[in-house]
């Protein structure tokens, strides 16, 4: 399969945050809007790509040309993910997983007086590592992860590189959350680095797209 030689790919995107519920009414969730995956997704199909687009709960409109599934929880996307990597050939992995859920989804409303008066504690437990169960059959697909880190990131993307088996890792930070501009660094794991400085999602997005497999080592 050589489908990245100047073609038209099949290309997989995730995007926007997870939401994890605790009962009916309540879950636990992040600050991703989903921007930065919707606008790879229009960059992508702008690029005469076939796009797929796995997003969580976002307020945004399905860029032209797209297909687009919806998830709500970390499980419901690796679900859909099972059935959608093995038919693309590019996945950019940009939505905010939530690392971890209630240990407990409730049938009905949790009320105060169920639990102490002064303190409750919700119990949680951790979601699967979507991106890094997926890639263990990567095969020649390009895979494109995300690394938002808020200290020592170059080597906390880096570890991520290696450990969820990406070819790039975009590393940003929590400025990048639901802001139109960011700033990003982009690492290759043949070592290769390329920093965008306070870029649209867009700008960024079309560069995103333009990258071909690093060197094999
Ligand atoms: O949250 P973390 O910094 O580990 O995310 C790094 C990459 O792994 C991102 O591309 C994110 O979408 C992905 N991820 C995942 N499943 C998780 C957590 C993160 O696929 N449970």
């Amino acid at each position: 399969m050589s489908p990245r030689k100047g073609g038209k790919r099949r290309v997989l995107v995730t995007a926007g945050p997870t939401r994890e519920r605790i009962d009916p009414v309540r879950y636990l969730s992040n600050d991703s809007s989903g921007k930065m995956g919707f606008a790879i997704a229009a960059a992508a199909v702008a690029a005469g790509h076939e796009v797929t687009l796995i997003a969580g709960p976002v307020v945004l409109e399905t860029p032209k040309g797209v297909k687009r599934i919806d998830v709500e929880s970390a499980r419901e996307m690796l679900a859909e993910m099972r059935s959608a990597f093995p038919e693309c050939d590019t996945l950019f992995m940009a939505a905010a997983v939530c690392d971890f859920r209630p240990a407990r989804r409730l049938r009905g409303k949790w009320r105060k007086k169920d639990v102490g008066q002064e303190r409750a504690s919700l119990e949680l437990i951790p979601n699967p590592d979507i991106l890094g169960s997926i890639t263990r059959r990567k095969g020649d697909r390009l895979v494109v992860g995300f690394a938002l880190e808020t200290s020592d990131g170059l080597r906390r993307a880096t570890e991520k590189l290696e450990r969820k088996r990406m070819d790039y890792v975009v590393l940003n930070g929590p400025s990048a959350l639901n802001a139109a501009k960011t700033s990003v660094k982009i690492l290759g794991r043949d070592g290769s680095q390329r920093d965008l400085v306070g870029r649209t999602k867009s700008a960024v997005a079309k560069v995103l797209v333009g990258l071909s497999a690093p060197s094999a080592d």
